[in-house]
């Protein structure tokens, strides 16, 4: 280990020491970073997995259900308009003139009603719109005329128009929902002589859609191609144009089955739309099932997992916390371990035992490139006394301004300032000679007295110091505590010398002295 010297190289050091600290924390923080963004990500990805199988469950369910439902429907209007052609046909070729004529189309509408259950009534209208006979009458509503209704006068100008549907409407008799198949009677020779009616119960279309679950806010609905609503369960709007939906406009309205996901219009609820047309009839069959019943499980399912989720991810985030906390208070204490270790608690300044070591380093050094290494010895003047006068804590006050000021006058990067002990401070100089090194000292003596710190019991009124000087260049295996000794002796002529001055030494036992 590199020991530190100088206060730069102890300040690179520790800057250093926080630099890895903080690249380890960074790579924690971004570990358990990555670990909480995969842990996330793979929620989410999970969730949205889910989410998507619920919607293709959903609209596999929906679009069952819409294509069954259908089916069932076409027989209906199967079953209406062969009994419509039957009771035309038999208009068109016996007509209804005479009672037994009649007698025999009732029979027939009653026998295809009892086969029919959705069937309950059957009427022919002649070509005045004349109620003529009926399943229920054989004398005919003269009251009743139909010539002005929309399926008549459909009928009237198209020959060929098929099977016309129309309605909702309420029964006369028992306010029941009805609709209307009709179809054209043609004379014999093709002219128009009137209509065949059947009514259609809706009461038993809702019977069949209530026995199915669609959910709390689903429906099914029975729709005319312009857009009216023939039946719906659950029952509202009956009746309402529903032109503006989605299944009447590109791309659905060509379609004959087909499904999509929007907010109604009737009462802005997200719903899962299937539809199916009729094939041979002007009537589509439309199952919603709303978003918040079919992804419900999911929603409970998703907001379980959120928590344990969330539990998980704070338990790492507190986790790389405490450590990083740790780390944090780990790199602390070793910080201010080492300083404590290394340098003077009061002052600041290197401590004996990294004088002693950077000495030693130095001597070594100098030794080896041929070079003068200087050491300078300074020492408080009348200090004991500074100490009696003003007290110990302004004596601390005191010593920690002459450190700072001996800092600053005489380090370079590659010095060493220290407290030797008490009121004494060295300062190694690395390849510096002794005039050189003098210098240094008298700058130093200099900037204390400088500070002018009142001393009454001091030669001159103010605290001051004395500073030996001594430098040498080193012998191989030489013993740098020599340099001390010569600084020493330095520092002792400076005190007899009257304090407050600089002496320098040169000669002694273990080194060539350069002066
Ligand atoms: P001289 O001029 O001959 O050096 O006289 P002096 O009084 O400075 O020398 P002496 O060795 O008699 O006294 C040194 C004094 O330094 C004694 C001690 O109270 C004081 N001293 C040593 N270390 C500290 C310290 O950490 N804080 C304070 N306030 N005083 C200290
Ligand atoms: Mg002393
Ligand atoms: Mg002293």
């Amino acid at each position: 280990m590199v020991i530190p010297h100088t206060r730069e190289q102890a300040q690179a050091e520790r800057r250093s020491r926080t630099v890895r600290g903080n690249t380890l924390g960074r790579w924690f923080a971004a570990f358990a970073l990555t670990i909480c963004i995969g842990i996330n990500a793979g929620f989410a990805l999970n969730a949205a997995r889910e989410r998507d199988l619920a919607i293709a469950a959903a609209q596999l369910s929906a679009t069952n259900l819409a294509e069954s439902l259908g089916e069932q429907a076409s027989e209906a209007f199967d079953g209406a308009d062969a009994s419509l052609r039957t009771i035309a046909n038999l208009v068109s070729s016996s007509g209804t003139a005479g009672l037994p004529a009649r007698k025999r189309i009732q029979f027939t509408m009653r026998v295809l009603i009892a086969s029919l259950p959705r069937i309950f009534r059957i009427i022919v209208f002649d070509e005045h719109g004349r109620h003529v006979v009926s399943n229920y009458s054989l004398s005919g509503d003269g009251e009743r005329k139909v010539g002005d209704r929309p399926y008549f006068v459909y009928h009237r100008d198209h020959r060929d128009g098929g099977v016309y549907i129309s309605g909702p409407g309420r029964n006369r008799h028992d306010k029941t929902w009805v609709m209307w198949a009709t179809r054209r009677i043609n004379h014999p020779d093709g002219s128009f002589a009137g209509v065949a009616l059947a009514a259609i119960s809706l009461d038993l279309f809702d019977r069949s859609y209530a026995s199915v679950n669609v959910g709390r806010r689903g429906s099914i609905t029975l729709l005319s191609e312009d857009g009216i609503i023939l039946t719906r369960t659950p029952r509202a709007f009956i009746g309402h144009r529903f032109h503006d939906s989605a299944v009447f406009s590109e791309p659905y309205k060509s379609l004959r089955s087909g499904w999509f996901v929007r907010p109604s219009h009737l009462d802005g609820v997200t719903r899962l739309y299937a539809f199916r047309r009729l094939p041979n009839y002007p009537v589509l069959i439309q199952v919603a099932l709303a978003e918040s019943d079919y992804l419900s499980s999911w929603w409970s399912s998703t907001r379980i997992n959120l928590s344990v989720h969330t539990v998980i991810v704070m338990m790492i985030a507190g986790t790389g916390w405490a450590l990083w906390l740790q780390i944090g208070l780990r790199k602390l204490a070793e910080e201010n371990f080492g300083r404590l270790a290394l340098h003077d608690a009061l002052t600041g300044l290197a401590n004996r035992r990294l004088f002693d070591e950077v000495l030693h380093r130095e001597w070594q050094s100098a030794s080896r490139n041929r070079q003068s290494l200087a050491l300078l010895m300074i020492d408080v003047d009348h200090f004991k006394a500074y100490n009696d006068t003003y007290g110990h804590e302004e004596g601390d006050k005191a010593l920690i301004r002459i450190a700072q000021t001996i800092g600053d006058n005489g380090v370079r990067a590659g010095d060493l300032a220290a407290r030797y002990g008490g009121e004494e401070f060295v300062v190694i100089l690395a390849a510096a000679e002794l005039r050189a090194a003098a210098r240094v000292a008298e700058r130093i003596r200099a900037a204390v007295s400088a500070l002018v710190i009142v001393h009454t019991g001091a030669e001159n009124g103010m605290v001051s110091v004395s500073i030996g000087v001594a430098a040498i260049v080193p012998i191989p295996f030489g013993d740098p505590s020599a340099l001390v000794k010569s600084a020493d002796r330095a520092l002792y002529d400076a005190k007899r010398g009257g304090r407050n001055r600089v002496s320098d030494v040169c000669g002694y036992d273990a080194a060539a002295p350069t002066t």
